[in-house]
């Protein structure tokens, strides 16, 4: 017997919740469970994350945690919860299946059958944002090497152990040098240690073109954090319906399983919501927790129900489907199917073995680091780049001089054009006369001569040169 936790969560939550739970115990899920409070209630009982010490005690305790939806509630501060959730319990790991029913649920792709592997800690998801003058507000990109590993790895071991063929990343290093740049270095280096998986790299946007139109060209995606978020909605959606995909968030300690779909108010407790996406969720947790051959029983009926036309009103069709049932009859249904296996859906046979475990992260030794120089970000509200250089080569001395201004990213000194629009967020990059180190004083030297000058920074950041290769970004047009 195997103790999880259960959040029924909002919205539709408690009855796709309540569905999900009757068919796995049908089949002989050796679970105990132990009920939890998260989502709204707590939110408005006042807790502005969601929930409560007790039930983060539990959530540690069992390790194993199985959650319906959240609804976040609009504005008031309110922080989503499942990010917070995936964060604090390090679930690096987000998977989400999207399988097509053809000709069952209506797709317009019939041969899909693609697992999105999405980072699920970092990226722009660390939530760091900041407005810095009038018109410019910043969000920071954080990616980890550690981070990029353990995906990587974790998407080529998943890959292994369910016989996939093919692993595809997904960045957009050809603008993010340094951030996405690093993704897909680490994506090379780890995919040459599984030379029996095929490897390939899609710049994201025409990869997300391809994903929509011909799914089938792909297998195992894996890909950073916000792109994993998008496409995997989409991969969900053109299988047929949001409602029919579970997502699974793996950690070193804990892991939890959910749907992909939110808590659909508009449809709550009319008894018409699709268990199929938790149940999916549930049948993940089955094959993580070692109890394959209740997961594979769970979803040979459900393949079967689908298959036998008795469907929720979300992916109900004229003419294919036989019968439109509610949550709870959708569910009997899946319990009389148990033991069956469907004749024309591939029936599954899930990889025996428990869990697989990934090296812990092993530490590199230290790059050598020198500074050479520093990006100042100035609040000036005058348009003309030119009077900005005049103001700043005051601050000049014989160690740091003004190499470039930039506007957004866009070189605008020296030799700017008058075309570029300018916002009032300059950053004025100050470097060595002969690219040599320099030291901390020298920025603190320039900064205080900037107060001086009255010139209003709103930040710094320091140019490095890692092991010799300069480790920040050149001006757009530079
Ligand atoms: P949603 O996924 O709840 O709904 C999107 C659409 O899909 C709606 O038309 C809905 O009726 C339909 N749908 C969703 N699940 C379905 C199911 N099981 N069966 C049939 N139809 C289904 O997305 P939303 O409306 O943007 O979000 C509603 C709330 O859920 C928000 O508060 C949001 O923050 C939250 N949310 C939570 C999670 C989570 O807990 N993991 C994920 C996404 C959104």
């Amino acid at each position: 017997m195997r103790k999880i936790t259960v959040a029924k969560g909002d919205g539709i939550g408690p009855e796709i919740m309540d569905a999900t739970l009757e068919i796995i115990k049908a089949a002989g899920a050796q679970i105990e469970i132990e009920e939890i409070e998260v989502g709204e209630k707590v939110y408005l009982a006042g807790h502005s994350t969601g929930i409560s010490k007790e039930a983060w005690d539990v959530i540690r305790r069992n390790k194993i945690f199985l959650k319906g939806p959240i609804t976040t509630p609009q504005g008031g501060g309110y922080k989503s919860l499942n990010v917070t959730m995936r964060k604090f319990l390090g679930l690096y790991a987000n998977v989400r299946p999207c399988v097509s029913l053809h000709p069952f649920v209506r797709t317009k792709h019939p041969d899909m059958d693609i697992v999105i592997v999405r980072e699920n800690e970092e990226d722009l998801y660390a939530g760091i944002e900041h407005q810095q003058t009038d018109e410019i507000v910043q969000c920071l990109k954080l990616i980890s090497r550690p981070g990029c590993e353990k995906i990587v790895r974790y998407a080529f071991e998943y890959a292994r152990q369910y016989g996939r063929k093919k692993v595809t990343c997904f960045t957009k290093d050809n603008i993010m040098k340094q951030t996405d740049g690093l993704f897909h270095r680490v994506f090379d280096e780890i995919a040459r240690e599984y030379p029996d998986i095929e490897n390939e790299h899609w710049i994201i946007d025409i990869g997300a073109a391809k994903m929509a139109d011909t799914p089938e060209a792909f297998d195992v995606i894996v890909t950073p954090n916000l792109y994993g978020d998008v496409l995997s909605d989409i991969a969900a959606q053109i299988t047929g319906s949001v409602g029919l995909a579970g997502s699974s968030n793996i950690g070193e300690e804990c892991a939890m399983f959910e749907a992909i779909h939110g808590s659909a108010p508009p449809i709550a407790g009319q008894n018409i919501a699709n268990p199929s996406g938790l149940l999916q969720g549930a049948i993940m947790m089955l094959n993580h927790i070692g109890q394959m051959d209740v997961a594979e029983r769970v979803q040979n009926a459900w393949l079967k129900t689908i298959e036998d036309g008795i469907h929720t009103f979300d992916i109900y069709k004229e003419g294919i489907s036989k019968q439109q049932v509610g949550t709870r009859e959708f569910a009997q249904a899946v319990i009389a199917n148990l033991g069956q296996s469907p004749s024309q859906l591939k029936s599954v046979s899930f990889p025996r073995g428990t869990a697989f475990q990934l090296p812990k992260y092993q530490r590199k030794p230290a790059a050598r680091k020198e500074l050479v120089g520093v990006d100042l970000f100035v609040h000036w509200n005058d348009r003309d780049p030119n009077e900005l250089a005049k103001v700043l080569q005051q601050l000049e001395d014989e160690t740091l001089q003004l190499t470039m201004i930039t506007n957004r990213g866009i070189k605008v000194w020296p030799e700017g054009f008058e075309e570029t629009f300018c916002t009032d967020h300059w950053r004025c990059r100050f470097q060595h006369v002969s690219n040599t180190e320099v030291s901390k004083h020298h920025i603190v030297r320039l900064l205080s001569q900037a107060i001086d000058k009255r010139i209003d920074t709103i930040k710094t950041e320091n140019l490095y040169v890692f092991d010799g290769k300069p480790a920040f970004s050149l001006g757009q047009g530079q």
